[in-house]
């Protein structure tokens, strides 16, 4: 993962079992100059990202066999990957947050391939970015407050002594609210800095990644402004 060296196109594992979509998909992300491949069952895209290691995969979560749930927690087992999840509906988005299923990000069918294509390339950055501050970032000293530490050149999460695991998305959300501790920052604002996304539409992301953080670190930290967005309330202890 050296930072200095060209980079190279990215290879996209797109997990469709429906054939229209999955070429349509395919099509425009091969245009779009990136390698893709594309598995049309569960087990066959756990193999194929074992096979692969992709730098992203666009997944659906109704699949024959075993369904998106299970393929994420099998790939994220094997090798932490960033995952935009394709569901039918909104409330299903929530509902797979709230299990922790581990994507970074979520759009409703039907989508526009304009839109995938966006959103793909905020996380391929945001994956970027978190590389080269992993690699090459100066060694900040850890926000340490209260029981919670994050230790941003590591990107590692600690309440109470206890290592917490985020997703690089997840992570970038945390170190977002709690550098400006007590700050209400709007879910646009979040959308912008975290997402790359400047387009409102996507807010529903952040509310749910706010779930997934509340659920991994406790619900006290973060208090949500109602109507307007999210601020990180330091705890006391
Ligand atoms: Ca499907």
């Amino acid at each position: 993962m050296a930072p200095d060296v060209p980079t190279s196109p990215a290879t996209i594992l797109v997990v469709e079992d429906e054939p229209t979509i999955a070429t349509a998909v395919a099509q425009r992300l091969t245009a779009e100059g990136w390698r893709v491949e594309v598995a049309r069952d569960g087990l066959s895209a756990v193999d194929a990202a074992a096979r692969l290691r992709p730098d992203a995969v666009v997944l659906d979560v109704m699949l024959p066999g075993i369904d998106g749930l299970e393929v994420t927690r099998r790939i994220q087992a094997d090798h932490p990957t960033p995952i935009l999840m394709l569901t039918a509906r909104d409330d299903e988005t929530d509902m797979l947050v709230g299990l922790g299923v581990g994507a970074d990000d979520y759009m409703t069918k039907p989508f526009s391939m304009r839109e995938l294509v966006a959103r793909l390339k905020a996380l391929l950055r945001r994956v970027e970015r978190a590389q080269h501050v992993a690699v090459s970032g100066p060694a900040e000293p850890p926000l340490v407050m209260g029981d919670v530490t994050i230790d941003k050149a590591q990107r590692r999460v600690h309440r109470a002594g206890e290592e917490v695991h985020l997703t690089p998305t997840e992570f970038e959300l945390l170190v977002m609210l709690a550098s400006s501790p007590k700050t209400v920052l709007t879910r646009e604002r979040l959308l912008a800095e975290v997402w790359d996304w400047v387009d409102a539409s996507g807010t529903r992301t952040v509310d749910s990644h706010i779930k997934a953080l509340r659920r991994k670190l406790g619900p006290d930290l973060i208090r949500t402004v109602h109507g307007v967005g999210y601020a990180f309330e330091p705890p006391q202890s």
